[in-house]
């Protein structure tokens, strides 16, 4: 690992231009603390005072294969060397390479890649080329979930981070996916979960008038509003919903594609092929922002002999490109899908589930793969958030006190409302992820205190 020497001088002039002049994502400015980072490598990231973090969080579920790998940092590098950028009209190595190695590992006939420049805008295009291929106004998308946070977007995002935008007249129609630990539709197993929320989709569908739905959009695992792995049948109900009104069907896999589940695709584990299917993130790591909509024969026929009426000037920026051509390279040769699954398996998965028999404040674990989310309530039997739901997320005190505790022992903890997601490079180590589930294990003594 990088040598790195603590320098609080240079962290506290980082800092301070930090204050003076950036204005941070879904933050009240003057209410944030922002940590100054010193460096990153594989996965750990230290500041400047000398404090080293074992990264739970993977960035925002984005580094898959961790920080700095160094043959993806070396791609960058050669690709700005030849050719650092080229407009999207023409056709370029990198670009053409990442659509094609991409197209050969989305399910079905996803064989066409439009690229954007992260997952927002991946979702926006596919909303807007589900409209053009069948004509229709409206989208339907999940309550329970987030797509993005530019404008229509964050109209089909359904959790309370739409709220404060939401236009309202976006053409956006949202209903109840299936999530039994916090059931809709008063479900007690799985199989009554999945009908009842199939139930309920033909039900919104029937209502809102099966010609005017252009669209079905889900995360195939729902990432930042809970990971809640549907019901086994239910992404397949969906898809034979969808083909009985002529629906287009899109699965957002921005956060669950590229390994994060233990498979390239968190669809490969259901067995469905969507339409459309957004990706970004873990593409390349997130090493250079790209994202893109891989899509099917029918739809990319629409748009054979009629123009696509959408475009970025960065499509496929060679850089971005580049660099997922590298790391699709280093998940294949170094099997970080298969070890993602399998450390999932036999060792996140089950230490997880013992620490829930033993800290009264876990009420709930699911997941999958790198991919996990752990429920923290007050009372196992009402399951009682160990916050209340709080629409604006603003800071509280147990998960505070649990966030601290765990940075405290080393590791940086995901925590959004009262769930802290573990969710840390697809490629960390076995004895890396022991160290890091040891430390939770001590934080979660702390959120114990508050059941
Ligand atoms: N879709 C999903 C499922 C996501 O998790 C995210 C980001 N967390 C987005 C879309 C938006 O991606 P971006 O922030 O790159 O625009």
């Amino acid at each position: 690992m990088t040598p790195h020497l603590p320098d609080p001088q240079a962290g506290a002039a980082v800092k301070a231009a930090d204050r003076a002049h950036v204005f941070h994502s879904w933050s009240a400015q003057d209410l944030i603390d922002p940590l100054a980072v010193a460096g990153a490598e594989g996965s750990y990231f230290w500041d400047y005072d000398g404090n080293r973090y074992l990264d739970f969080t993977s960035g925002l579920v984005y580094t898959n294969i961790g920080y700095q790998h160094p043959k993806v940092v070396a791609a960058i590098q050669e690709q700005a060397a030849r050719m650092t950028t080229f407009a999207p009209a023409f056709a370029v190595e990198a670009r053409s390479e990442a659509a094609r190695l991409i197209a050969e590992r989305t399910p079905g006939d996803l064989d066409k890649i439009f690229f954007t420049n992260g997952g927002a805008d991946a979702v926006e295009h596919a909303a807007r080329m589900a409209r053009l291929h069948t004509g229709r106004p409206k989208v339907l998308s999940a309550y329970r979930s987030y797509h993005g946070g530019t404008q229509q977007a964050v109209n089909i995002t359904g959790d309370p981070r739409r709220w404060p935008s939401d236009s309202g007249t976006a053409g956006v129609v949202h209903f109840w996916a299936p999530f039994l630990y916090r059931s809709r539709f008063y479900a007690e197993t799985e199989e009554q979960e999945c009908a009842r929320a199939l139930e309920h989709l033909e039900t919104t569908i029937a209502f809102e008038g099966p010609s005017t739905v252009a669209a079905i959009v889900l995360e195939t695992v729902p990432g930042t509003a809970g990971i809640m792995v549907p019901p086994p049948g239910y992404l397949a109900g969906v898809r034979e919903i969808c083909d009985k009104h002529g629906i287009v069907f899109v699965l957002d896999e921005v956060m669950a594609g590229f390994g994060r589940t233990g498979e390239w695709f968190a669809a490969d584990h259901f067995g469905v092929v969507p339409d459309l299917m957004t990706f970004a993130k873990g593409v390349n790591s997130g090493y250079v922002p790209l994202g893109g909509v891989a899509i099917s024969g029918a739809i990319a026929e629409t748009f054979g002999k009629r123009p696509y009426p959408g475009g970025l000037t960065y499509s496929g920026h060679p850089l971005a490109c580049a660099a997922a051509v590298a790391t699709i390279d280093v998940m294949a040769k170094e099997g970080v899908v298969e070890h993602a699954r399998t450390l999932g398996a036999d060792v996140l998965g089950p230490a997880l589930r013992e620490m829930a028999e033993r800290h009264p404040s876990v009420g709930d674990v699911r997941g999958f793969g790198m991919f996990w989310a752990l429920e923290l309530v007050r009372d196992k039997e009402t399951r009682e958030p160990l916050v209340p739901y709080n629409a604006a997320g603003e800071a509280n005190a147990p998960m505070a006190a649990f966030a601290a505790a765990a940075r405290q022992h080393g590791i940086w903890p995901f925590v959004n409302m009262n769930r802290t997601h573990v969710v840390p490079p697809c490629n960390i180590s076995e004895s890396e992820l022991k160290e890091g589930l040891a430390a939770l294990d001590a934080a979660l003594s702390v959120a114990d205190e508050y059941t």
